[in-house]
C-alpha cells in the first residue's frame, strides 16, 4: 500500500499511464541485483533507488579511486578507500530511505553468485570482467532470471535483456567465445566519456523499471547499440544459438 508520503514523492512516475499505482506496488515489492557500482551501476542504482525499487542488492569487491569519479557517480571523494557497494548504498539511502539496500562488498564466485541471485526478480549486469559476465549469465539461466546487461567504452554502448526463461537468447548466445582478457571491457585502456556509462546505465534503469512494471520489453531478444559519437541506434534481433552452452536449446 502507497502512503501520503509515497504518493508525493512518486507523483511524477504515478502519472506515467504504464506506471500508476499497480506499477508502482510492484517496484516496492521488487529485488533487484546490480553487479557492478562503476561507471554503469551507479547511475543505474541511483535512479532505481529514487524510482522507488523495495529491494536493491548491490555487489561490488572493488574500493572507490581517485579516477573513478569522472564518471561513477554515486561515488564522492570522502569516500574514496571505500568498497564500492558500501559507498553506492550510502548513497541510496540519501537518496531514498523507504528502500531496502543489501551490501554484497566482495567480488562474486560462482558459489556466492548462485546466492546472490536467490530472491532476485531481475539482475542488472555492469560488470567490467568478461568473467563475472558469463559466470552470471549461467547463474541467471540456471535460476531463470532474467538478465539486464549493458556495457560502454569509448563512445559506444550496448543494451540487452537475456529472458531465456521466457525462450530467449543468453548472453553466451551473443558472445560464444569467451574473451582471453578483459580489456575490450576496460575502461582503463580504452577511455570513456562519463555521461556515455551515464546513457547507458540509465536505459538500463529505464529497462528495468519497464520491466518490473509489466511494461513491453522492446529489448527482449534483441540488443541495442549505442554510437554516441554520430548519435545513432540501431536495434538487432537476437536469436538463440544452437549449441549454446550455457543455455542449451534444442
Ligand atoms: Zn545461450
Amino acid at each position: 500500500m502507497l502512503g501520503d508520503a509515497d504518493l508525493e514523492r512518486y507523483s511524477r512516475q504515478l502519472l506515467v499511464p504504464e506506471v500508476d499505482v499497480a506499477g508502482q506496488e510492484a517496484l516496492a515489492a521488487a529485488t533487484v541485483l546490480v553487479v557492478g557500482l562503476g561507471g554503469l551501476g551507479c547511475p543505474a542504482t541511483l535512479y532505481l533507488a529514487a524510482a522507488g525499487i523495495g529491494t536493491l542488492r548491490l555487489a561490488d569487491g572493488d574500493r572507490v579511486e581517485l579516477s573513478n569519479l569522472q564518471r561513477q557517480v554515486a561515488h564522492t571523494e570522502a569516500g574514496l578507500g571505500d568498497n564500492k557497494a558500501v559507498s553506492a548504498a550510502r548513497a541510496v539511502r540519501a537518496i531514498n530511505r523507504g528502500v531496502r539496500v543489501e551490501v554484497i562488498d566482495r567480488h562474486l564466485d560462482a558459489r556466492s553468485m548462485l546466492a546472490a541471485v536467490e530472491g532476485v526478480g531481475l539482475v542488472l549486469d555492469a560488470s567490467d570482467r568478461f568473467a563475472t559476465r558469463y559466470a552470471l549469465n549461467r547463474v541467471c539461466v540456471a535460476a531463470g532470471v532474467p538478465l539486464l546487461s549493458a556495457a560502454a567504452i569509448r563512445m559506444e554502448g550496448q543494451l540487452a535483456l537475456f529472458d531465456t526463461a521466457r525462450g530467449g537468447p543468453c548472453y553466451r548466445c551473443l558472445y560464444p567465445d569467451a574473451a582471453a582478457d578483459d580489456s575490450s571491457l576496460a575502461c582503463a585502456e580504452n577511455g570513456v566519456l562519463g555521461p556515455v556509462v551515464g546513457v547507458l546505465g540509465s536505459l538500463q534503469a529505464l529497462e528495468a523499471i519497464k520491466y518490473l512494471v509489466g511494461m513491453e520489453q522492446n529489448l527482449r531478444d534483441a540488443v541495442l547499440m549505442l554510437d554516441l559519437r554520430s548519435l545513432s541506434l540501431q536495434r538487432l534481433a537476437l536469436d538463440r544459438r544452437r549449441g549454446c552452452p550455457d543455455c542449451r536449446p534444442q
